[in-house]
């Protein structure tokens, strides 16, 4: 099946993927909206990273817009989708990192019906989900933090039209103004999935946050990143974006949760 084509038709043109045959999934109903329901976002499959980046429903919950806003280039968010982009299962795709930070859940329809499956086991290799081959993602259910939450999606690229190098999503609920009540780390580009960070998680969650505990955060995020060296840099070189990023995406969080507007995204090599 055929979404927004942005990953599907590169392959096709390089001749990794030959289909014999292409449903063009754009023209079932409903399957695009954004809706704002009691509890929770519900992001249809077929919502374009664009639509995602400017809805009013989503810039409460300012991860999502952060991740929306920084995929690749405008012609890439015009047309990828969330539903394709989930299912294609890139490592170095920016949702899976942002959406586990968020305890993400995707619902699965097919022939048989449909059912609801938490986004950690949807994912369950490299390029590999739980999806049957009679199956779409239909659309995926963000539940609303609780109040004085705050989030941050990091990705750190070479430009505008490549995958990260690496990137870091955290998402907290503070009690008070400084200490962690509860928290999620994910790693993207690190793994052959996007990795919770949960020793890093640990070294905060119930914690007063200062810079000890970031840094202590930090360092145990670049003990589990599992990174390989390719074009993009060397494993060590990943290792240590990782643990910067952790640091950075923790204090913009924190200042997030704290009712403090702050722009950030993707960072991109010399600026
Ligand atoms: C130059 C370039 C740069 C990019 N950079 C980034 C980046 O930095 N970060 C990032 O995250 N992504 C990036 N992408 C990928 C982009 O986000 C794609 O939109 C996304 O990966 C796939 O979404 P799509 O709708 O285009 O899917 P398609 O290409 O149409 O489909 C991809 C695969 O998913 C399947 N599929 C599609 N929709 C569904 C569904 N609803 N249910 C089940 N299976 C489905 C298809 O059958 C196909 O196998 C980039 C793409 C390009 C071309």
């Amino acid at each position: 099946m055929i979404a927004g084509g942005q990953s599907l038709i590169p392959l096709m043109k390089m001749r990794l993927a030959r289909p014999s045959a292409l449903i063009d999934i754009n023209f079932i109903p409903g399957l695009s909206e954004i809706k704002n329901e009691e509890g929770e976002l519900r992001l249809g499959a077929l919502a374009r990273h664009a639509d995602i980046e400017v809805s009013e429903h989503v810039a409460a919950i300012p991860i999502l817009h952060d991740c929306a806003a920084g995929i690749a280039d405008v012609q890439v968010r015009n047309q990828g989708t969330i539903g394709g982009s989930l299912a294609e299962a890139d490592p170095s795709g920016d949702w899976g990192a942002t959406l586990l930070t968020l305890e993400a859940s995707v619902v699965c329809a097919g022939s048989q019906g449909e059912r609801s499956v938490k986004l950690e086991e949807f994912f369950k290799d490299a390029y590999t989900t739980v999806l049957g081959r009679e199956e779409l993602v239909r659309e995926v259910i963000v539940k609303k933090p609780p109040k004085n939450s705050g989030g941050s999606y990091l990705a750190f690229k070479r430009s505008a039209p490549v995958y990260a190098t690496a990137s870091a999503a955290v998402q907290l609920t503070l009690e008070g103004k400084n200490v962690c009540k509860d928290l999620h780390i994910v790693l993207g580009c690190v793994g052959l999935t996007a990795m919770r960070a949960k020793q890093a998680e640990a070294e905060v969650r119930g914690k007063k946050i200062d810079e000890k505990t970031i840094q202590r955060a930090a360092e145990a995020a670049r003990e589990a990143a599992e990174p390989q060296s390719d074009m993009r840099g060397s494993a060590d070189y990943k290792r240590a974006l990782v643990a910067a990023l952790v640091k950075r995406a923790l204090g913009i969080a924190v200042r997030r949760a704290r009712g403090e507007r702050v722009e950030a995204g993707h960072e991109y090599v010399g600026r």
